[in-house]
């Protein structure tokens, strides 16, 4: 049982992973906690918002619509990677989803396919609403999709979950299709990586530890050179064009080449040592 995270704690916790976060309004106590139960929480869900421009849709996901009443979520993850806090508390974003999902969310091993409508996600899933129009065009900005494994990674992080905590809209409800444009496997997969590494990690040094080499690489790297076809300017085949020849035959080749030479230069050199000697009228 995970009672909900305190919204102190989880707004430490989105700072922590190093995310840039807009407390909007009286979002602490901005909720739909009148309606019915928030908690035990099991997982984090993503969405997209079908919205354009981000203050329009941050004050959509904050007051709703007259049919659906906000917060539409927790936290709006705008284009520019930062996050606006709406709400905390029970919030209408998950909607009716499928038991066997939450089933497989608490054990977090991986889905089966959403195809009931019976249980209550808005009391069990933190929500973040991703602004995007969904159509499957609207870019997705590196920023934006960094902020999302933040957020997912620090909620996780608040709970001692692993990324099978982190389902998509449309892994949860029948019908839905958000989000569009990213996968929720490649996402859950960052995330995981996340998890390996302390709170606020930035990925950047991880991109520089990864162009080191180790020797192996080295070796192998070595060889490709060595087998690598080169063209000898000095050298043209029938056709005028340069010779290719891989660089280790090239070695190979000059260094026989050498031997030849050396073995032709020693007879030449004994020779004129012996008609040296002739000259001079001694025997050799
Ligand atoms: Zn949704």
């Amino acid at each position: 049982m995970a009672p909900p995270a305190s919204a102190s704690a989880f707004l430490t916790a989105l700072l922590r992973e190093g995310l840039t976060v807009v407390e909007v309004g009286d979002w602490r106590d901005h909720n739909r906690n009148h309606k019915g139960p928030f908690g035990p929480m099991h997982g984090v869900m993503i969405h997209h918002t079908v919205t354009k421009g981000s203050a329009r849709t941050v004050d959509i996901c904050r007051h709703g619509y007259a049919s659906l009443p906000g917060p539409l979520c927790h936290g709006v993850i705008t284009k520019d990677g930062r996050v606006h806090l709406v709400g905390y508390g029970r919030a209408n974003h998950a909607g009716l989803g499928d038991d066997d999902v939450l089933r497989a969310v608490i054990a977090e091993r991986s889905l089966p396919a959403d195809n009931e409508a019976n249980t209550d996600g808005n009391r069990h899933f933190y929500g973040f609403e991703c602004e995007n129009l969904g159509d499957g065009e609207d870019p997705w900005p590196a920023v934006q999709l960094e902020a999302i494994e933040r957020a997912a990674a620090a909620v996780c992080r608040l709970h001692g979950w692993n990324e099978r905590s982190v389902i998509g809209h449309k892994e949860w409800q029948p019908g839905k299709v958000d989000p569009r444009g990213f996968s929720m496997a490649s996402m859950r997969g960052r995330v995981a990586e996340r998890l390996t590494h302390p709170a606020g990690w930035d990925r950047t040094d991880q991109e520089e530890d990864d162009m080191a080499l180790s020797d192996a690489d080295i070796d192998r790297l070595a060889d490709a050179v060595w087998r690598r076809r080169i063209s000898n300017q000095f050298r043209v085949d029938e056709k005028g064009q340069p010779r290719q020849i891989a660089a280790e035959d090239f070695l190979e080749y000059g260094d026989a080449h050498y031997d030849t030479l050396k073995a032709q230069l020693d007879t030449l050199t004994e020779q004129v040592a012996q008609l040296t000697a002739l000259v001079k009228g001694e025997q050799p």
